[in-house]
């Protein structure tokens, strides 16, 4: 029985079904759960002092493309709309292999784990050279964060009217294929899984009506879940008005694409309708406000989503288009946007820190995270407030308006995997080393 105890936190935020705040109180830690959360609690293993801290549930990260961190701030696609961008990254991401697919993996991950993040999705939607799915995973299993790798895919090349050059699309037949596979061999149902395998073909943009269709047939049958863009900007709504003659939100109705097993990201430019359409079917939003502040694609109508329900999670999306991987900084971000669209009262640090965690959790269909309560997964951010960052604070709770932007301690089912600022199980010198050294190789061709 391995026991941890967190002791005297100056601010626990449970992101219970209250919304408890406790001060000066304790978390137990036994296998890889949440014991107790309270005052006085004693343990019987490891004592880790959070004086000076406050406590979080561990962010969750309901978009990412981990492969992109190899890609960070490429020249020709710093200044590009969504399309352009993508054309001119599409050639290098076709020289990938699994080597570049694992190591930006981890890179993307580690740099997720130092700020605070203990579960990710990720969303895989090329596979040049022999890379699979199953290299973000081996990386997700080193650096030890909860992870819910989808299944991407891209069929429909420029030859055939799409986006993407053909040599990084896929038969459909493949991708159906290929996605039992990785289904089958990696993905975990039960209470508690550190990976569960979802299903997810690129974009309206890149696949067909049939293999949208025929995924969630296939998600279903496998009880996994469904992700794909929806939504994300002027361009991406202007081409589902032309070739398949209505607004995104209809054509996710139409393809059994809603529902509390399936979440969209970007959602930027979804109207009145469409909104309601998701909170009637539990469909759940991945917003990810760098992204689309660096891609110029809008301000996501997430309080207007919020208001009437809608599922909200946050996402880094893929560091070729935000260019950092940092989750606290999304959050932020996330609180900005909404008090630029919508006044300073739109959305509070609490909230914006909600959607981060809680909110995360609840679009992954995880219900056994994002909380600090008694029985959960022991997923948990200590934040230390007592530096630079901090300092002056009149309410240190408050972390999105001044706080560190680092976890000082990480815990992910009980495994203290971030300590005092380090990961003491990786080499990360050696990590950074050999990414810059494929970034180059990638540079040079
Ligand atoms: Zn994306």
């Amino acid at each position: 029985m391995a026991e941890t105890l967190i002791r005297g936190a100056d601010h626990i935020l449970t992101m219970n079904d209250r919304r408890e705040e406790l001060r000066g109180a304790d978390i137990l830690i036994r296998d890889g759960r949440i014991a107790a959360v309270g005052h006085g609690l004693a343990g019987q293993g490891t004592v880790l002092e959070a004086r000076g801290c406050v406590v979080t549930p561990g962010l969750v990260n309901t978009h990412h493309h981990l492969y992109q961190s190899l890609t960070r701030a490429v020249p020709g696609g710093q200044d590009a709309l969504l399309f352009g961008w993508l054309k001119t990254l599409y050639p290098i991401w076709s020289r990938f292999g699994p080597e570049e697919m694992f190591v930006s993996a981890q890179v993307g991950l580690i740099e997720l784990a130092l700020t605070g993040c203990t579960m990710s999705s990720d969303h895989l939607y090329l596979y040049p050279n022999g890379a699979r799915l199953d290299d973000t995973i081996a990386a997700a299993a080193e650096i030890g964060l909860r992870f819910h790798p989808t299944r991407g895919a891209m069929s429909i090349g420029e030859s055939d009217g799409g986006l993407p050059p053909d040599s990084l699309v896929e038969s459909e037949r493949a991708i159906l294929e290929d996605s039992i596979r990785v289904i089958d061999a990696h993905h975990d149902a039960r209470e508690g899984a550190m990976v569960r395998v979802g299903v997810a073909p690129c974009s309206p943009f890149s696949v067909s009506r049939d293999l949208m269709r025929e995924a969630a047939i296939l998600a279903r049958d496998k009880g996994v879940m469904l992700h794909t863009h929806l939504a994300e900007n002027d361009e991406d709504v202007a081409y589902s008005l032309e070739k398949f003659g209505c607004r995104p939100g209809q054509y996710a109705e139409d393809l059994g694409w809603t529902g509390p097993d399936v979440w969209h990201a970007h959602c930027v430019k979804l109207d009145g309708q469409e909104i309601d359409l998701f909170a009637r079917s539990g469909t759940g939003v991945a917003h990810c406000p760098c992204s689309n502040c660096r891609l110029g694609s809008g301000i996501a109508p997430v309080r207007g989503m919020r208001d009437v329900g809608v599922k909200v999670g946050l996402g880094v999306d893929g560091s070729a288009s935000n260019d950092t991987g940092q989750l606290m900084a999304e959050a932020r971000q996330s609180m900005l946007l909404q008090r630029v669209a919508n006044g300073a009262d739109a959305m509070s640090a609490r909230e914006a820190l909600e959607i981060a965690t809680r909110g995360g959790a609840e679009v992954l269909g995880r219900p056994d995270c994002g909380q600090i309560a008694a029985g959960k997964c022991a997923d948990i951010a200590i934040w230390d407030t007592r530096g630079i960052e901090s300092a002056g604070s009149w309410d240190p709770a408050a972390l999105l308006l001044a706080g560190p932007s680092r976890v000082k301690d990480l815990f992910v089912n009980g495994r203290h995997i971030v300590q005092d600022g380090h990961m003491p199980h990786l080499d990360l010198a050696a990590i950074v080393a050999r990414q810059n050294k494929l970034a180059a190789k990638l540079m040079e061709a």
